[in-house]
């Protein structure tokens, strides 16, 4: 089997922040990927932007070394190298001033497909805006691509749609929430509404819960700052997972197409209920040998900022009602493992007695680090001692399934990038969903904010405070092991 690139129309790429950390991790070693995969040719310029005083010549060689240090493999196809590096350029500019626009609005070709990059903090999302307004470039052609974190709360983020609305129409915007590039996330509804097997069991008649996990091993890190300001819920829950949850959770929609699959994942948001004070659980990770606690690591003593959280939502439509969604997610946890598990109902009779056990079927959507899906299957377990069950999976690990080059997949931001470029944007959030997402988030942290609760201390390399396990006991439920 050999999968099809079909290359983009050649693109003008701006990124401001050109210089910054996602651009040289992320953003510009994919593109050079997609160049690497016949994805990207012909005439296209790529020209980095920032204040920082640099000429063409340097910014080819920052992200000849950027490539190398990100994906030292790809790095060594040196002809691709050379020919990617060609369609570099760089302008000194600056989002607040004046430096760099006239030269930038000269170099843009209005019969191009023109994208720009907002990779720089958000508070320069509007200058940007503004600027690029100013200087004529927000015509039909130009599109932007904005980053995370789109606000810290429901009011914050509609000003930055306000700001962005200006100057651009919603099919101009590109937000990014880099799950939703993932292979396995669009496989999802693939297996969803390309199958006849799985839907008519996708309800509350048959599904008893489902599960959601981002579990990270890495603390902080040098995010400190940022993340002490946000936590868990903002950085992680508002997005990735309610992103997660959407898909998950959606009615099909009556077509494949941006705007009609966004529809139907802001219904699942509107129809989420409010989480009670017994529904969420906080967490704050403490030092271990070597390694500090949270509080050390972002320098601040006295923080109530979670860096684990974990509640459990309810859907309240004729598909999900009384079936629980847990969410969990948090940072320094005993192993780096996201997934999704639909976990069925019982069979409603046992023909094979109490001692063949309790046995459930279970849908296992497996985002990191290994992507695949999983179906657990109850069988008998082979050989003479009678009828014991027991459960094994039907694996469909894309590396084994498919072969490893096919389940080469291009990295989240690849993708993204290219559907930029293409102008589909059915796997970018629409303005308001990420408002939608905010005021359900911003009425949960409400919700601990008026109790003054302080987060629960949790172990290092564990799965978090004892609480978030008692949050399903209570229910009669269990949560998966945290496993890679
Ligand atoms: P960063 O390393 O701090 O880079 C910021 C970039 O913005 C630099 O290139 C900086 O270059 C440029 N910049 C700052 N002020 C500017 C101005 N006035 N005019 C023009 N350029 C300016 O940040 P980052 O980590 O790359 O993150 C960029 C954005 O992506 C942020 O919104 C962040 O939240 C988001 N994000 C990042 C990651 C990640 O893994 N890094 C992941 C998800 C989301 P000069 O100083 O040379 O101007």
């Amino acid at each position: 089997m050999v999968s099809r690139v079909i290359p983009v129309d050649p693109f003008d790429l701006v990124i401001f922040g050109g210089t910054g950390d996602l651009a040289r991790r992320k953003i510009l070693p994919g593109l050079f990927r997609r160049y690497c995969a016949g994805q990207i040719e012909g005439d296209v310029r790529i020209t980095g932007a920032a204040r920082t005083e640099m000429d063409s010549e340097g910014y080819r060689e920052m992200v000849a070394e950027a490539i190398a240090e990100a994906d030292p493999q790809a790095a060594r196809q040196s002809e691709h190298l050379a020919a990617f590096l060609d369609m570099l350029g760089y302008v000194v500019v600056d989002a607040t001033g004046e430096a760099g626009w006239a030269e930038l609005a000269r170099l843009s070709r209005p019969d191009r497909i023109r994208a720009y990059y907002f990779s720089v903090a958000p508070s320069l999302f509007g200058p940007l805006a503004e600027r690029l307004h100013q200087h004529g470039l927000t015509d039909g052609a130009a599109r932007i691509v904005v980053e995370k974190p789109f606000g810290r709360d429901l009011a914050s983020a509609q000003e930055l749609n306000a700001v962005l609305a200006k100057h651009f129409h919603e099919n101009q915007i590109y937000r990014i929430d880099h799950y939703l590039g993932k292979e396995t996330v669009q496989n999802l509804m693939a297996i969803r509404f390309g199958n006849m097997l799985f839907e008519p069991l996708w309800n509350s008649q048959y599904v008893d819960h489902i599960q959601i996990t981002v579990a990270e091993v890495v603390g902080v890190g040098t995010r400190g700052d940022y993340y002490d300001r946000a936590g868990a819920m903002r950085d992680m829950m508002q997005n990735h997972l309610m992103q997660l949850l959407c898909l998950i959770a959606m009615e099909p929609p009556a077509k494949f197409n941006p705007d009609a699959v966004r529809d139907e994942k802001l219904k699942v948001i509107r129809a989420l209920d409010p989480v009670g004070p017994d529904d969420v659980v906080r967490g704050q990770y403490q030092g271990a040998r070597n390694r500090p606690g949270y509080r050390n690591q972002v320098g601040n003593r006295d923080s109530t900022t979670e860096s684990f959280v974990a509640l459990r939502a309810r859907i309240s439509n004729w598909r999900w009602a009384g079936t629980p969604f847990y969410l969990r997610t948090g940072k320094r946890l005993k192993e780096r493992a996201s997934e999704i598990a639909v976990v069925f109902k019982d069979a409603p009779h046992s023909i094979f007695g109490e001692e063949a056990g309790r046995h459930r079927n279970i849908l296992t959507i497996k985002l990191q680090p290994n992507e695949g899906i999983e179906l657990g299957v109850t069988i008998k377990e082979p050989g003479p001692g009678g009828m014991r069950l027991i459960d094994v999976p039907l694996d469909m690990t894309f590396a084994e399934a498919l072969g490893p080059e096919e389940a080469d997949f291009p990295d989240a931001y690849e993708r993204l990038i290219m559907d930029v470029i293409r102008g589909n944007q059915t796997l970018f959030m629409r303005g308001d969903e990420v408002e939608e997402a905010w005021a359900w988030t911003d009425a949960v942290i409400a919700g601990w904010e008026a109790r003054g609760d302080d987060p629960l201390p949790y172990d290092t390399g564990s799965s978090g405070p004892d609480d978030a396990l008692m949050l399903m006991h209570r229910d009669g439920r269990r949560w998966r092991e945290i496993k890679a």
